[in-house]
């Protein structure tokens, strides 16, 4: 069986504990590896490590061509070894191999482009404050130090490039955590930095569990920055904690967007385009679309062909091309998402299709749940408010446009939405009105790097990716060169020091 240990200060080492946890298969609840766990004292000697690397090593005052390089070989590395992570993340997270693949090419391209960013100059100058004979005014952007990366379990790599990525490109040490429930392919990643022959300690990453390992680092007071990824409710918890020494905190949390289909859209595309929304990674995505509003008049014809499709999705073996849906992460979650459907069920909501966990008994292993439409859903059930993280749609309808706008935005969460229509100016006015991070027209999931990503009001605070992403891992310094030489031009001096 593989098993593995935790990476510090760039060596492999058991836990200061010696404890270990197992990560399982969650299609057919076979171990994929013993991993040492991570304590409270392992992920201390790991932001040691990597406090020193920030201080007194090379890394934050490397000319950027030579950092970029190495973060570029960590794309490289990515794309030759993709069939083994492929797989590796197949096995340890439930993702379908289609998905999988695409995840591990992502991965590789996103670190590809941070690499970019690495060589980028973002000292700039301040327009309209600098004078030649007064002063010349700058902003430096330097690293903040130290980051503390905590990532979820549902896109295992690519989270871990995510905040890697920036993190490096902008010159900080990073300790990174993955999750308890998905940490092979980070663990994976940890062997590539080794053989690439990072500076000591730039990169740490320390499997374990959110109590202790995640606590650990967002309590520690040699840690400058945390960036976490998770549900909205720990994403509080991190927020409150990282008040010991004032961290900085990026969060990127949950989500409950919503879906807007007008009369007018072309319906065999808003109709895929609505499941891929929701069901793509078995609906265990932050910005999955898992309110769909629709207008009276289209209500019963667009559900109608939502169900028969939904009816012809391949659920199965991940790590089959045919299947289109595999399971949930963990029993937990899939206790959670059964839960979740008895709720709908109980305020009043209708079962269209699915509602159970599936009876085919070649999927009784797997955490399994039917992909489920609900009908009949009033905005204000637990249903179409709380963050389901399972493959379960929540149709509401709508009269105006006016009243679908105000249903999508009446949540707590703002991360992703959508709308879809033929009318451009119209979908146009609706994405304006919607409060969320990202909104597509006529499309979903599609999330560029080059594109600032995050959410508004509960589902985060600061975003990843581009120019925007880079600048969360950054100080900004303002540097003024006083040009004028001379104390007679100085009147300011006399409020305190006579002439
Ligand atoms: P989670 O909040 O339970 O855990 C996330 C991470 O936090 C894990 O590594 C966990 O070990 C750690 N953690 C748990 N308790 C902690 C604590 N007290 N202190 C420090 N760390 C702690 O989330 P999850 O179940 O792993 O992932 C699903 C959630 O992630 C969903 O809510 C989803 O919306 C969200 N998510 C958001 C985005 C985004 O970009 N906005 C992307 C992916 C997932």
């Amino acid at each position: 069986m593989t098993s593995y240990h935790l990476y510090i200060d760039d060596e492999f080492v058991e836990s200061v504990s010696k404890r270990t946890f197992e990560s399982i298969n969650p299609f057919n609840r076979e171990v994929v590896a013993s991993v040492a766990r991570g304590s409270v004292e392992d992920v201390n000697r790991a932001v040691a490590a990597a406090r020193s690397a920030f201080d007194e090593g090379p890394w934050p005052r490397m000319p950027r061509e030579e950092r970029s390089a190495l973060i570029k070989a960590i794309s490289d590395k990515i794309n030759e070894r993709s069939k083994e992570l492929v797989a590796l993340e197949v096995a340890d997270s439930g993702s379908t191999i289609r998905k999988a693949k695409e995840d591990v090419y992502l991965s590789a391209r996103n670190m590809n482009y941070f690499s970019k960013l690495a060589a980028l100059e973002l000292t700039e100058p301040i327009e309209g404050l600098s004078k030649q004979g007064f002063s010349q005014n700058l902003i430096l952007r330097e690293p903040i130090g130290v980051v503390g990366a905590i990532i979820p379990w549902n896109f295992p790599l690519k989270m871990a490039v995510w905040k890697l990525g920036p993190a490096l490109a902008a010159g900080n040490a990073v300790v990174l955590k993955p999750s308890e429930l998905t940490p092979c392919t980070a663990m994976e990643l940890a062997k590539i930095v080794h053989e690439i022959g990072f500076p000591k300690g730039v990169i740490n990453i320390v499997p374990g569990f959110g109590e202790d390992a995640g606590e650990a680092l967002v309590r520690s007071p040699m840690v400058d920055k945390i960036s976490f990824t998770g549900s909205t409710a720990v994403g509080k918890k991190v927020m409150a904690s990282a008040t010991v020494n004032l961290k900085k905190v990026t969060l990127e949390c949950g989500g409950k967007s919503a879906n807007i289909v007008l009369e007018d859209a072309d319906l065999d595309l808003a109709v895929d385009g609505t499941l891929y929304a929701i069901y793509y990674h078995q609906g265990q995505c932050c910005e999955a679309g898992t309110r769909l509003f629709l207008p009276d008049k289209l209500h019963d014809d667009f559900v109608g062909r939502l169900v028969e499709k939904t009816k012809r999705l391949n659920l199965g073996d991940p790590s089959s091309p045919a299947t289109d849906l595999g399971p949930l992460i963990s029993k937990r979650q899939q206790d959670r998402v059964l839960d979740y459907i008895s709720k709908g069920k109980e305020q009043g909501a209708t079962v269209a299709v699915g509602g159970s966990v599936p009876i085919d008994p070649a999927l009784a292993d797997g955490f399994f749940v039917e992909p489920t439409i609900f009908t009949a859903v009033d905005n204000k059930m637990t249903i179409a408010q709380e963050e389901i993280f399972g493959p379960v749609l929540s149709v509401i309808a709508f009269e105006t446009e006016e009243s679908a706008v105000a249903m999508a935005n009446d949540t707590i969460y703002g991360l992703g939405a959508g709308v879809w229509s033929r009318d451009k100016d119209r979908a146009l006015s609706i994405a304006r009105r919607l409060r969320a991070g990202t909104v597509w027209i006529n499309e979903w999931h599609l999330i560029s790097e080059k594109a600032p990503f995050g959410g508004y009001k509960q589902s985060g605070i600061g975003r990843e990716f581009g120019i925007d992403g880079l600048k969360e891992y950054t100080e900004s310094k303002h540097l003024h060169i006083d040009e004028l030489g001379s104390r007679e031009k100085k009147p300011w001096y006399d409020t305190v020091v006579p002439r």
